[in-house]
């Protein structure tokens, strides 16, 4: 698929000063609660109002979503309030929908994007439409799933595309509701540089009292905008309720961010400096929680090696191993002086935790 100016077009045609911002409830849940955070957010940076009428539920039992009835009620709050609309659709059946009731985004949800052949029935349905949709990262960590569920769209003949990045989910507890993975996104943009890239901090963080700092994440990693949920009372929310903020809240954030704008050549600088420290912070991240992982490795190891009265340091593996990384390493442009020097750091860390496991 070939970038074209036409996906970043829709965004350009809002003309907007700052990023792109999505607001409003996890899930429609009354007409009243629906209007009441509209009429919140009306005079705020939020353009598209946000509500899911229909809830995919990982668990059956919990509130499913209104059903159509939330449609009438979404355009009721384009007319009143001038805010945009946006929903998730994950069959032919609510893209009619959404369609006959002339929503302006459709987004297509996590657990959607996972399955080549819903993308295909929402894209056939679509087939055409000049509607922005909005495809979210699969809930897996699949990058070739995600750019494949655009490319379905775009052959459709749907030019108002952009992406919504969630984080993913992962069998490990981390501090994220879906790990947030940034590397993957920066790939994915890197890959479609034209194709507005959405954060969604609220399902990324699960908790409300992290989303500044994934919004502050994304925008120095060049997102274009951010999709935050917004309910006026978010403790008694029917749906995600842990991570929803008050329009006040939301406004508060978006006061608080470093928002830098690509204007003149010191800016420019600014910008992509601060792009390439991120990237950084990531990749720095990504070695220390895998060198932690390799040090419980290596205890489990010095365990074993304990019952079984082995001695700690095994010559002969070493050997190995720092043959094959010094040739791994060239394959990387990394020096042999280098590699050595690391993984010789490493060996040692590992040799000092599993002599304390030995020992005692
Ligand atoms: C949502 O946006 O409310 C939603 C269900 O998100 P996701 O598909 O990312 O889980
Ligand atoms: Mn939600």
């Amino acid at each position: 698929m070939e970038n074209t100016p036409v996906m970043r077009k829709w965004l350009n045609d809002f003309g907007l000063s700052h990023p792109l911002v999505i607001g409003g409830p996890c899930s429609a849940e009354t007409e009243e609660q629906v209007m009441k955070i509209a009429n919140e957010l009306k005079d705020t940076d939020v353009t598209v109002y946000r509500a899911g009428i229909w809830k995919p539920r990982t668990r059956p039992g919990n509130f499913e979503g209104v059903g159509a009835i939330g449609l009438k009620w979404l355009q009721r709050v384009k007319k009143e309030t001038g805010l945009l609309t946006a929903t998730e659709v994950a069959n032919k059946d609510h893209v009619k929908l959404a369609l006959e009731h002339d929503i302006d985004i459709l987004w297509i949800g996590a657990r959607s994007t996972v399955s080549p052949f819903i993308v295909q029935e929402i894209a056939d349905a679509l087939e055409g439409t000049d509607k922005i949709v909005l495809v979210k990262n699969p809930v897996n960590p699949d990058v070739a799933l995600w750019l494949g569920g655009v490319e379905r769209l775009y052959s459709a003949n749907i030019k108002n595309l952009g992406l919504i990045h969630r984080g993913f989910s992962t069998y490990e507890k981390t501090k994220y509701r879906n790990n947030p993975e940034w590397q993957i996104a920066v790939e994915v943009q890197n890959r479609f540089p034209d194709l507005p890239l959405i954060c969604d901090p609220s399902h990324i963080t699960g908790k409300r009292d992290m989303i500044f700092d994934a919004c502050q994440m994304a925008l120095d990693l060049n997102f274009d905008g951010l999709m935050i949920e917004s309910h006026w009372d978010p403790d008694n929310a029917w749906s995600d309720a842990a991570q929803q903020v008050t329009p006040s809240r939301l406004v508060q954030i978006m006061k608080d961010l470093k928002i830098r704008k690509p204007t003149t050549n010191e800016e420019n600088y600014q910008t992509e400096l601060q792009n390439l420290r991120a990237q950084i912070d990531i990749a720095d991240q990504t070695i220390l929680d895998t060198l932690g992982k390799r040090m419980k490795v290596a205890e489990a190891i010095g365990e074993l090696k304990k019952a079984n009265n082995v001695a700690v340091l095994q010559n002969k593996r070493w050997n190995e191993i720092l043959g094959k990384m010094v040739l791994e390493g060239e394959d990387r442009g990394l020096s042999e002086e280098f590699v050595l020097k690391l993984f010789k750091a490493i060996h040692q860390e590992s040799i000092n935790h599993q002599e304390q496991i030995v020992k005692y």
